[in-house]
């Protein structure tokens, strides 16, 4: 098979594993901010929350003024954190399927599926020189201009 082809192949190879690892981990950082705006609006309904919220954010569950100041407090710092890091992810997502895209054009053919060469000068009647070109059905692609990888 063309080195070309190979090459293309594996880095596009490389890519799809990294966008499912990012879809998935953005999967991940959606349940947990939903997690995060469920506990956050129950701190404003005054309602209890399950323990493991406190474990997670690291506040005594205590009825004080204090503690639930804490609370709202570190579960802003949460929300904002998984936020920023859903950006990222989403960013990274983006980019990663225009590089796809972008590997998917024909190098050789740079997405016509067709090779222009030169062949020859030639001399015209009036002493001019002009280019011959010759068009040259691109085999990388077969002519489609787009590689399936
Ligand atoms: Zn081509």
């Amino acid at each position: 098979m063309d080195q070309t082809l190979l090459r293309l192949r594996s880095e596009h190879l490389l890519l799809k594993e990294r966008l499912q690892k990012v879809q998935s981990h953005l999967a991940k950082t959606n349940s947990k901010l939903e997690q995060l705006s469920t506990w956050f609006r129950a701190t404003e309904m005054n309602e209890p929350l399950p323990d493991e919220a406190y474990a997670e954010l690291k506040v005594p569950k205590q009825e004080t003024w204090q503690a639930k100041r804490l609370l709202r407090l570190k579960l802003d710092g949460a929300i904002e954190r998984v936020e920023s890091e859903k950006n990222k992810l989403e960013i990274e997502i983006v980019n990663l399927r225009q590089n796809l895209d972008a590997l998917t054009v024909c190098p050789n053919c740079h997405g016509t599926g067709t090779i222009t060469r030169l062949m020859e000068y030639e001399r015209l009647e009036g002493g001019q020189i002009v280019p011959k070109f010759e068009y040259v059905f691109c085999e990388l692609c077969s002519g489609k201009g787009k590689l399936s990888l």
